[in-house]
């Protein structure tokens, strides 16, 4: 059977979850990445069947997780977390939970290539509320590199782990190409870069590793991000 690592699954409202869901009733073996914030609820929701419903499959059997990893892509390595981000208590608890600490433990949990499917959907923009216009540096570079740079990390700390023809993807959203006023905070900037390197990482990797990478365009649904915006 194939595995996939999910990264991006919080609850049970988002494309992440919908995708580790598919992924499961084909028959792959899915392992999740969540953000350490949102980790102690989405266990607690998942332990008193409060997501039972929406893990139902068709036969009536429930979509389990092999593994829930603590993941928060705005970080490389350990290392480069803030000592305030290490010491917070939703993410002393949790091991290394960087893009690196995830394939140390993959490796330590299945062995040497573990994964032939990695998929990539979260986003973060702190500003998303405002316009580009009224969008600070920072809000603009922190919605960049946890939506964007965070893909890049990902291929190059994954594709080592991948099966040969392993297969990355992401979401994007169709603000990278028109205009769509309200999302802001720099989120249409970092689809534009997620897409474009969407190509040069096929490149890169396809050549290198032998793996795909590629994004899917998805249409808007009101997730628990996009709520917050009304998208
Ligand atoms: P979602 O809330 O289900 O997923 C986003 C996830 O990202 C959440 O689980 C959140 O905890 C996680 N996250 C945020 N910051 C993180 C970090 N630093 N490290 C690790 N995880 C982090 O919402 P969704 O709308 O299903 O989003 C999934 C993907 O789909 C995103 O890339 C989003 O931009 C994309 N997308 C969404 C829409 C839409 O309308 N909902 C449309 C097109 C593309």
């Amino acid at each position: 059977g194939r595995r996939a690592l999910v990264a991006g699954v919080a609850d049970d409202g988002g494309f992440g979850f919908a995708i580790a869901k598919a992924l499961a009733q084909a028959g792959a073996k899915v392992c999740v990445g969540t953000w350490p914030p949102a980790l102690g609820i989405f266990q607690t929701l998942l332990r008193r069947g409060k997501m039972d419903e929406s893990r139902k499959f068709a036969d009536g059997s429930l979509l389990e997780f092999e593994k829930i990893y603590a993941l928060d892509a705005a970080f490389d390595t350990l290392e480069s977390a803030p000592a305030e981000v290490r010491e917070n208590k939703r993410y002393k608890e949790q091991g290394d939970f960087s893009i690196a600490g995830l394939a140390a433990q993959l490796t330590a949990d299945f062995g040497e290539q573990p994964l032939d499917i990695v998929v990539h959907s979260l986003a973060n923009g702190p500003e998303v509320k405002k316009p580009l216009l009224e969008t600070s540096r920072a809000g603009y570079l922190e919605a960049v590199g946890v939506s964007a740079y965070s893909m890049v990390s990902m291929v190059a700390k994954f594709a080592p782990l991948m099966k040969k023809d392993g297969s990355f993807v992401s979401l994007t959203y169709m603000a990278s190409e028109r205009v769509i006023p309200g999302y802001g905070g720099g989120m249409s900037s970092a689809k534009a870069a997620l897409e474009s390197d969407t190509r040069v990482l096929a490149y890169e990797a396809g050549r290198k590793y032998g793996v795909r990478v590629n994004t899917i365009s998805a249409g808007p649904w009101a997730s628990r991000a996009a709520s917050a915006i009304g998208i």
